[in-house]
C-alpha cells in the first residue's frame, strides 16, 4: 500500500486548538487502500491542546492574543517533512484553511473569518520538497489522480 500523510483531526484525533477533532468519514476510509501516517504539526511543535487559534500574518503565526508561535509552527512543519522523507511518502492528505495544513486558502491574520490565497506552514514546506499536497476539499480530485 501506498503510503499517505494525513492530518491527525481528520482521522478524528482531538488535536485541533479548541480541543476537538474534525473526522472525516471519507478521509477515514481511505484506510482501506493507503498506509496512513497521521500528524498534526502544531502538536509536533510543541504546542497544548486546547490552545489559542493562530493564524498567519507578515510571515509569522501569531495567535489571537498576538503571542508569535511562528517557531512552533516551523518545528511542527519540519517534523513533518521529516516523517513523510523518513517514512518515504510522497503525498499529503490535509485540513484546509488551517495556517499549518491548509493548502490555496487561509485565513487571513485578522480572526474575522476572511480567507486569503496561501498555504499552511507545513503544506507549504511539504510542497517546497516535492510532496504533492490536497486538502479534504479536494477528495473528488485526490480520488480521481490516484484512481
Ligand atoms: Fe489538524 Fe493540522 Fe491543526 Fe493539527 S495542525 S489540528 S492536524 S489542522
Amino acid at each position: 500500500m501506498k503510503k499517505l500523510l494525513v492530518s491527525a483531526c481528520l482521522l478524528g484525533c482531538r488535536c485541533r486548538y479548541d480541543g476537538k477533532s474534525c473526522a472525516n468519514e471519507n478521509v477515514i476510509a481511505l484506510k482501506d487502500r493507503y498506509e496512513l501516517i497521521p500528524v498534526c504539526p502544531e502538536q509536533l511543535g510543541g504546542l497544548p491542546t486546547p490552545r489559542n487559534p493562530s493564524e498567519r500574518k507578515d510571515g509569522g503565526v501569531f495567535m489571537n492574543d498576538g503571542t508569535d508561535v511562528t517557531k512552533a509552527y516551523r518545528k511542527g512543519a519540519a517534523e513533518s517533512l521529516y516523517l513523510a522523507r523518513t517514512l518515504g511518502v510522497q503525498k499529503a492528505l490535509l485540513k484546509a484553511k488551517s495556517p499549518s495544513c491548509g493548502k490555496g486558502l487561509i485565513y487571513d491574520g485578522s480572526f474575522t473569518g476572511k480567507k486569503i490565497e496561501g498555504n499552511g506552514v507545513t503544506a507549504e514546506l511539504l510542497l517546497e520538497n516535492g510532496i504533492e499536497v490536497f486538502t479534504e476539499d479536494e477528495l473528488a480530485v485526490f480520488a480521481e489522480e490516484n484512481a
